[in-house]
C-alpha cells in the first residue's frame, strides 16, 4: 500500500489540508482500475469505517500478489468540511463560506480534458480546488464508488441508466434494498465522471458505457457507523471487487452457490415520492424504513399547534411503495423532507433535475 498526500492550500496565510490517498498496485495492466471515496459529505462516515476494514483485505491480498487492477482509496474525501464546526455541530455537507453543497458543482468536462483539472490551481479557492483533485483521480479509473449515506435510511444506491443492469453485481454484493436510476443530470460527484467518460469524444455523447461504472452508494443512515455493519459491508465490497476480478479470491470464484442476484426494486428517480411536511412542528412518524406502504396509508402526524384543536395536521402515503428514508429531526419545518418512498409509478409531484439528496 502506497499512502500520498495531496496537499490543498487554505485561502489564508498559515493554514493548508492534507488528503491522504491509498494505492494498492495491480499486476494486471488489462484488468479494471477502480477509486472508492468516502465522507464527500465530512459527516457522513459509514464509508469511511468500511473502508478502513476493506484496507485491512487489500494489504493482505497485495502481500500474497492477489491484486490484479490499480485500487485508490481515498478514506476521508473531505477534510475542509470535517474541520467545519457551527456552534458546535459538524456541517459537513456545505461549504461555510460558499454555502455550495461539497457533492455538487465539479466540473463537468470531457475525460480528454482529465489534465486541465489540475493544472493553475492557484486560480481556485481551496473547496474547489479538492473537487479538481478528487475528479483527476477518479478519471485515472474505470469504476468510481462515492460512498455516502443518508439520515435515517435502507442501504440503496443512485445508479446512471448507462451502468444498469451492469451495476447490479454491486447491488447484490453489497446487499442494497433498492436502486434509483438517475439521469446523470447534475453536477454531484458521481455524475460529473459520467459526464466525463459519455463525452469523451467531445460533442458527441454516448450513452451505453461498458466496462464502467460511476456510482453514489448510500450506506444506510449517518448514524449507521457500527463494527458489524462496516465489516459486512467491506464484505461485500470485496466480494463485488472479486467477481469483477479486481482482486483474486479463488475461494469466491468455488463459491456455491453463486452470490444472490439483486431483487430489489430499480426505479427511475421519478418514482421517488418525497413526503414534505404541509406546516413546520413536531413530526410523529407511525412507519418506519423498510416498511411497505399502500396508498392512502398514515405516514405521520405534525402537531402545528399544540394543544389546540385541530392543531395537528396527518400525511399519507401518495401511492404504494417502500419506505426508502426518513428524517431524523422532530421538529420540521414547512416544506422540509420527512420521507422518500420507492414507488412502482412515477410520482406526481415535479423535482429537480439530478440525483435527489445525495
Ligand atoms: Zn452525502
Amino acid at each position: 500500500m502506497d499512502v500520498s498526500e495531496i496537499i490543498i492550500p487554505g485561502d489564508t496565510p498559515g493554514s493548508e489540508w492534507r488528503l491522504p490517498a491509498l494505492r494498492f498496485s495491480g499486476s494486471d495492466p488489462k484488468a479494471p482500475k477502480t477509486y472508492i471515496q468516502a465522507a464527500l459529505h465530512a459527516g457522513e462516515l459509514p464509508g469511511t469505517v468500511l473502508l478502513h476494514f476493506l484496507c485491512e483485505r487489500l494489504r493482505q491480498a497485495e502481500s500474497e500478489g492477489r491484486i490484479a487492477g490499480d485500487v485508490t482509496v481515498v478514506p476521508q474525501a473531505n477534510p475542509i468540511g470535517a474541520a467545519q464546526s457551527h456552534f458546535g455541530e459538524l456541517q459537513g455537507r456545505f461549504d461555510l463560506g460558499s454555502r455550495t453543497n461539497f457533492n455538487r458543482d465539479f466540473p463537468l468536462i470531457s475525460v480528454a480534458d482529465r489534465a486541465t483539472l489540475v493544472e493553475d490551481l492557484d486560480d481556485y479557492p481551496a473547496t474547489d480546488r479538492l473537487k479538481r483533485q478528487l475528479l483527476h483521480m477518479a478519471l485515472g479509473a474505470d469504476l468510481v464508488l462515492d460512498l455516502h449515506c443518508d439520515d435515517e435510511s435502507l442501504q440503496y444506491a443512485y445508479i446512471d441508466e448507462a451502468f444498469w443492469p451492469e451495476a447490479a453485481d454491486l447491488a447484490a454484493a453489497l446487499d442494497m434494498e433498492a436502486v434509483l436510476l438517475s439521469d446523470g443530470e447534475s453536477s454531484a460527484f458521481e455524475e460529473a465522471v459520467g459526464f466525463a467518460w459519455k463525452y469523451e469524444i467531445p460533442g458527441e455523447r454516448q450513452s451505453r458505457l461498458p466496462g464502467k461504472l460511476s456510482v453514489t452508494v448510500e450506506l444506510r443512515g449517518k448514524r449507521d457507523v457500527d463494527p458489524a455493519l462496516a465489516r459486512k459491508d467491506a464484505d461485500g465490497l470485496w466480494r463485488f471487487l472479486a467477481a469483477r476480478r479486481i482482486v483474486n479470491d479463488e475461494r469466491m470464484w468455488d463459491e456455491k452457490p453463486s452470490p444472490a442476484a439483486f431483487s430489489g426494486p430499480a426505479v427511475p428517480l421519478d418514482n421517488v415520492e418525497i413526503v414534505r411536511a404541509p406546516a413546520g412542528g413536531a413530526v410523529l412518524f407511525h412507519r418506519k424504513i423498510g416498511e411497505r406502504v399502500a396508498e392512502g396509508d398514515l405516514l405521520a402526524t405534525i402537531v402545528t399547534r399544540p394543544g389546540q384543536p385541530d392543531g395537528s395536521v396527518d400525511l399519507h402515503a401518495p401511492q404504494d411503495g417502500l419506505i426508502l428514508t426518513r428524517t431524523s429531526d422532530r421538529l420540521v419545518r414547512r416544506r422540509g423532507d420527512l420521507m422518500k418512498i420507492v414507488c412502482d409509478s412515477p410520482s406526481k409531484a415535479s423535482r429537480k433535475a439530478g440525483a435527489l439528496e445525495n
